[in-house]
């Protein structure tokens, strides 16, 4: 954005956000596309990451570690971010879209499947765009996930692009920001034909609109490994619980335990000498800068390995720190130049 403003006649740029998608992924389904790879915030969740993309703040500076956590209040309440309305969740900030408006672009997000979220965390995330609804790509009717086809998808993120790019002055350059929930798809199914067509469909729609004169640039949040609901570990967690009381927040493959005061080394003692499978228990201070302790637990759960907890009919989540989840794509589609006039490094000092 910052080249395209420098070079006196700016593109419009259209951005596709994928959530749940890795590196190798990427490269492998968009060869035509400049790819270099980027690394995930730590945790790899979807809440955290999204942020960080589009405010260009850390964890340390946003605050928001993930779906469950606590705010900056005593007594402590737990809150999920997903949900919450209201106040302190995190302090002002800009956004791609402020920084967009700033450069004299017409600032457009596609909500999709964020759309039914009703919380103050998608209001931050999407600050200064003019919302375009009305398009879903991953439904979930009742809390059930009903696959669309490949070609659906694709004719929808199309179709919603280019009403994107229609509403605006003439003469002005767009900012076009769309969410692409491909994780719902892959925490049930995974990375599947499906997927593949789907990442096949961005493709050409990228090429087309590269064509077209448009910077295209997709980028993802985190990746997804296979994981599977650990019935054990459930239980060993809920005999523990009655004998060192705790809460627990975090989400997928993280979750944080919140103890009463003074129990925090005994709960992590017992946790090491009864939990079944591949699992890391660890304190707070060795995975979380100082800025976010007071929203997570004082013992950490991570997997390491494919048992832990999730959801029923889950087969691959995310949220830890392998390499499949925080090794993510920036890719850039750009007909117009021969050396990309969008890039990471400009991505980052966009904020
Ligand atoms: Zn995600």
């Amino acid at each position: 954005m910052i080249s395209e403003t420098r070079s006196g006649t700016p593109r419009d740029i259209v951005v596709l956000g994928v959530d749940g998608l890795g590196f190798e992924l990427a490269r492998e389904c968009w060869p035509g596309a400049a790819t270099t790879e980027m690394r995930s915030v730590f945790p790899t969740t979807s809440a955290a990451s999204w942020l960080s993309s589009l405010t260009g703040r850390s964890v340390a500076e946003h605050r928001v570690p993930g779906v469950v956590f606590a705010l900056d209040e005593q007594p402590r309440r737990l809150v999920n971010v997903f949900k919450y309305q209201g106040t302190g969740l995190l302090d002002p900030h800009g956004t791609v879209f402020t920084d967009a408006i700033a450069a004299g672009y017409q600032a457009r997000s596609i909500p999709s499947d964020l759309e039914p979220l009703s919380c103050t965390w998608r209001e931050e995330l999407l600050r200064g765009s003019r919302r375009v609804s009305g398009y879903r790509f991953y439904p979930c009717p009742d809390g059930r996930y009903q696959p669309q086809s490949p070609a659906e998808i694709r004719n929808g993120i199309r179709a919603a692009i280019a009403v994107a790019r229609d509403d605006r002055p003439a003469g002005r350059p767009c900012f076009v920001w769309c969410f692409v929930e491909v994780d719902r798809h892959v925490h049930e199914k995974g990375y599947d034909a499906h997927v593949h067509q789907v990442l096949a469909g961005l493709d050409k729609i990228a090429r087309d609109l590269a064509d077209d004169g448009v910077v295209v640039v997709a980028h993802a949040d985190h990746g997804l490994v296979p994981t599977r609901h650990s019935p054990g570990l459930s239980k060993t967690l809920e005999t523990l619980r009655t004998r060192i009381p705790f809460q627990m927040g975090g989400a997928g493959r993280i979750r944080w335990l919140y103890t009463e005061p003074g129990t925090a080394p005994r709960l992590r003692r017992a946790l090491r000498e009864s939990l079944p499978g591949p699992v890391r228990v660890a304190r707070a201070e060795e995975m979380f800068p100082l800025e976010v302790r007071s929203r997570v637990g004082e013992v950490l759960l991570i997997a390491t390995g494919e048992e832990f907890l999730t959801e029923t009919g889950y087969r691959y989540d995310h949220g830890s720190a392998t390499e499949a989840e925080c090794r993510v794509p920036f890719s850039v589609w750009d007909a117009g130049s021969s050396s990309a006039a969008v890039n990471s490094a400009d991505w980052e000092g966009m904020t």
